[in-house]
């Protein structure tokens, strides 16, 4: 489409400026043609009456009608001419000819040639050495304007359509040159523009535009490279952003953050298809008498431990696990009912036992869980009060002795 509609424009439009220099060129071709077929004619035409004057002066002399006629034959069998007179020189006319149609042409023709259509001509006779010459007649002689014409106009046919060809011959070539020299060139750029991955514009297919490396489509292609380079820049900067932002600088799960809005759109999936969504709130027992144990370092590795092996468990694709702060972690579990979180629940107490790390006051460090699932179109919970109860689920636990998994009110 975008090929075909742009070597198109170019073409019409070299075509147009090509016929209309090729049109003013043959004016002014046919101008100067002009001005020289005028002077010809003239010249001709006087040429012809000087040699025919001698014949014509000795008929008007004779008063000899005949050789008058014999003058006329000759005049127009030299062609273009429209009327002949011969007068003695009473003004009575010894022999005229007149064709018999009317000289008929166009108002330019009028406009090009009038004013050369009619001569005359004295006839004087030379009486011998020494005497005047006198005046015993005159000759007129009157072109036919449609002969000369015809023969300007088969010339301007000629030349304008010789206009013409060279427009298209010209056209043509200048549209073959600018299509092999800038239109192709840049539709291989807007091929590979269209090619480009959105996402990866750094890595689009750039170009080789060959010989065109130093001017300015080759500019065009560097500068192009530059600005997708820097867009690629520009969106690796925003990915790692977006990653800083919703990562735990601790531990490298989920943040809060992170759980905030997977939370939310969990729950409105779960509204939408009808499923139970499940929340597993966790607290790392006597952590408080670990760190003072270990030291702030040591804690620190333990919440990594134990937030890798959290993300060991929860593994499921719309599932996530996330460091809500401190040393309290959270699950969001799609499309997941209480029993199931219970069984999830207890591989990750399972995952953390098998940690097995030394705690000073207990055989080793352990958790409490307070786990909730609701349905979200079914149930009249909201989204803040599922949290509230897994969190409260969780205070159970703690209070009913810590190391154990809370799944409802009554402490178990
Ligand atoms: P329990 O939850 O069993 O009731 O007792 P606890 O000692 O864990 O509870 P408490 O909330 O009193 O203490 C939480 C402790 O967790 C306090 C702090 O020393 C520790 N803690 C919180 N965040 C971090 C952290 O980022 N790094 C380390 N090393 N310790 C942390
Ligand atoms: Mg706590
Ligand atoms: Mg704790």
């Amino acid at each position: 489409m975008m090929r075909r509609s742009l070597t198109a424009k170019q073409a019409g439009l070299t075509l147009l400026i090509a016929i209309v220099l090729s049109i003013v060129a043959g004016a002014l071709e046919l101008a100067s043609d002009v001005r020289t077929l005028r002077a010809e004619v003239r010249e001709q035409t006087e040429h012809t009456l000087r040699l025919v004057n001698g014949t014509a002066t000795e008929a008007a002399f004779q008063l000899n009608p005949d050789l008058a006629e014999q003058v006329i034959d000759g005049l127009f069998a030299a062609g273009n001419v429209q009327q002949v007179v011969i007068r003695d020189d009473f003004q009575r006319v010894m022999a005229s000819r007149e064709l018999g149609r009317d000289s008929q042409a166009g108002w330019l023709i009028e406009r090009l040639f009038g004013d050369i259509l009619h001569y005359h001509a004295n006839l004087d006779y030379d009486l011998g050495p020494g005497s005047p010459t006198s005046s015993v007649g005159e000759i007129e002689l009157s072109l036919a304007l449609d002969s000369l014409g015809n023969a300007f106009v088969e010339r301007s046919r000629i030349v304008f359509l010789l206009s013409v060809l060279k427009a298209f011959a010209i056209a043509a070539l200048v549209v073959a040159v600018f299509h092999a020299f800038i239109t192709r060139p840049l539709l291989k750029v807007h091929t590979a523009i269209a090619a480009t991955d959105p996402r990866r514009p750094g890595d689009w297919p750039k170009p080789a535009l060959g010989n065109h490396d130093n001017d300015e489509l080759g500019e065009l292609v560097e500068s192009l490279d530059e600005l997708l380079n820097a867009f690629q820049h520009g969106l690796e900067q925003r990915d790692q952003l977006h990653q800083i932002s919703t990562l735990d600088g601790l531990t490298g799960i989920a943040n809060r953050r992170c759980f905030d809005d997977v939370y939310a759109a969990s729950w409105e999936k779960s509204l939408r298809d009808g499923t139970p969504l499940a929340v597993i709130f966790l607290d790392v027992d006597h952590f408080k008498a670990y760190n003072d144990h270990f030291g702030h370092a040591l804690g620190d590795d333990t919440l990594r431990a134990l937030a890798t092996a959290l993300a060991g468990v929860v593994t499921r694709p719309g599932d996530l696990v996330a460091r809500y702060g401190g040393e309290e972690f959270v699950c969001v579990l799609a499309n997941t009912d209480l029993d199931a979180a219970q069984r999830v629940a207890e591989r990750i107490r399972q995952a953390i036992n098998a940690l097995d790390l030394p705690h000073p006051d207990a055989d080793r460090v352990t958790a409490s869980i307070g786990i909730a699932s609701a349905t979200p179109a079914d149930d009249s919970l909201d989204r803040e009060q599922l949290l509230a109860l897994a969190d409260q689920r969780l205070y159970h636990a703690k209070h009913a002795g810590r190391d154990r998994i809370v799944t409802s009110e009554a402490p178990g």
